[in-house]
């Protein structure tokens, strides 16, 4: 057993449990009894690899970057989310978790999103489910993001507009664990990232570690070697970065790297860098990292990047950040956006900004020749484009 994964009381170190309302506990326990012979099911493991070959596209392929390593001096493979069915990783959960839902004999779906990401990869996987969809999104968010909420419109989802508080994700998340106490039968709530109460973050986790076994397989292709010499993410809550490091958590020659985003920078207000400004605290059902005011409120957190502007981190990043198996960097707004540009210039391929900041890293650290990178390209960058017009001026 990996002292980087969950144990058996669901903590990783002093991070983890499950803080939750009395009234969510039924269905919190539900899950956490019959999540593992589920998902370790031999009719569900092929269920799972068969939709994300035939439906994502998986393996996503591992793509040697040419133009990009002579640049930086040494060998940088990219892991290509960015080319799976709706242009993230986000699409392996919402696999895994509606077909869990569905053994679990539950006939309704619901989720909550910020940037809007996660609600249209679960809006997808209830379409191809036949399955009734419930998102709730901030009212402000369901303005800043139009295209993904007619997306989620358009597959059948109902996005119900949070009112509360600051009408953006926490009062989202609110609503939607409302919804679930309301619901204890029928509904699944689909997490999107490696949060949330015990069994959450080691559920998604697991489904993301896809990407790491692929990753391993395929390095072993193209150079004779299983592990890289790093492997690097970026991290909103943590879980591209989780299914990164999966399989190379418990081999110290691989080094992790996870990159939040800095925002404006660490030392003003406009930023998401939870492990350089964060306290312990609980958030949605978990205690981990947080940033937080000096009397304990969550901070709103800020990056260019809607998919990176979470105020935490998931428990197992915590940990990893604690322990030092980890090392994780910052990268700003502006590091990021140029990074998507060279890489665009370079390689052709835009990235999400999200993503970007993991490519940021490159310009942090001097490389060695004989050296092999694997970066998690978690996204494409279609979305941003809006974003990448305005700050070119293109
Ligand atoms: C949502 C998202 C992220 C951040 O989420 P994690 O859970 O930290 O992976 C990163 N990249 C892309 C493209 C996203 O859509």
């Amino acid at each position: 057993m990996s002292k980087y994964t969950v144990d058996k009381n669901g903590y990783y170190g002093p991070f983890g449990g499950a803080y939750i309302p009395e009234m969510l506990y039924p269905n919190v326990e539900e899950l956490r009894k019959n999540y593992l012979s589920i998902i370790e099911d031999k009719t569900f493991k092929n269920d799972f690899h068969q939709l994300l070959k035939d439906y994502v596209g998986r393996p996503s392929p591992l793509y040697f970057a040419k133009r990009l390593s002579e640049k930086y001096q040494t060998n940088i493979f990219l892991k290509r989310e960015d080319l799976n069915h709706t242009g993230a990783h986000k699409i392996n959960n919402t696999i895994g978790q509606i077909l869990l839902a569905e053994r679990l004999g539950k006939k309704r779906i619901i989720a909550e999103t910020g940037a809007g990401q996660h609600g249209v990869a679960t809006a997808t996987v209830c379409a191809l489910k036949g399955m009734e969809c419930v998102v709730y999104m901030g009212e402000v968010d369901i303005k800043r993001q139009a295209p993904n909420v007619a997306r989620m419109k358009m597959m059948g989802a109902t996005v119900i507009p949070a009112t509360s508080g600051s009408r953006t994700l926490k009062d989202a998340t609110n609503e939607a664990l409302r919804d679930w106490i309301n619901h204890p039968l029928d509904t699944h709530y689909i997490i999107g990232s490696v949060v949330g109460p015990h069994p959450y973050p080691d559920m998604v986790a697991r489904f993301q570690s896809v990407i790491s076994q692929e990753t391993r397989t395929q390095l072993f292709t193209h150079t004779k070697k299983e592990f890289p010499d790093y492997a690097i993410a970026c991290v909103g809550g943590g879980s591209n970065a989780s299914g990164m490091f999966y399989h190379f958590l418990d081999d110290p020659e691989v080094k992790l790297i996870a990159v939040e985003a800095a925002g404006l920078g660490t030392d003003t207000e406009k930023t998401a860098a939870t492990t350089k400004l964060g306290k312990e605290g609980v958030l949605h059902g978990s205690r981990s990292l947080l940033m937080q005011s000096p009397d304990g409120q969550v901070i709103e957190p800020y990056s260019i990047s809607a998919g990176l502007d979470y105020p935490g981190i998931g428990p197992q990043h915590a940990w990893l950040f604690k322990s030092e198996r980890a090392l994780y960097a910052q990268a700003t707004d502006e590091e990021a956006m140029q990074a998507a540009k060279l890489l665009t210039q370079l390689e052709g391929i835009i990235p999400a900004i999200e993503s970007a900041h993991a490519l940021a890293y490159l310009e942090k650290q001097t490389w060695k020749k004989e050296e092999t990178l694997v970066i998690c390209l978690s996204g494409r960058g279609d979305k941003d484009l809006d974003n990448y017009m305005k700050y070119f001026d293109l």
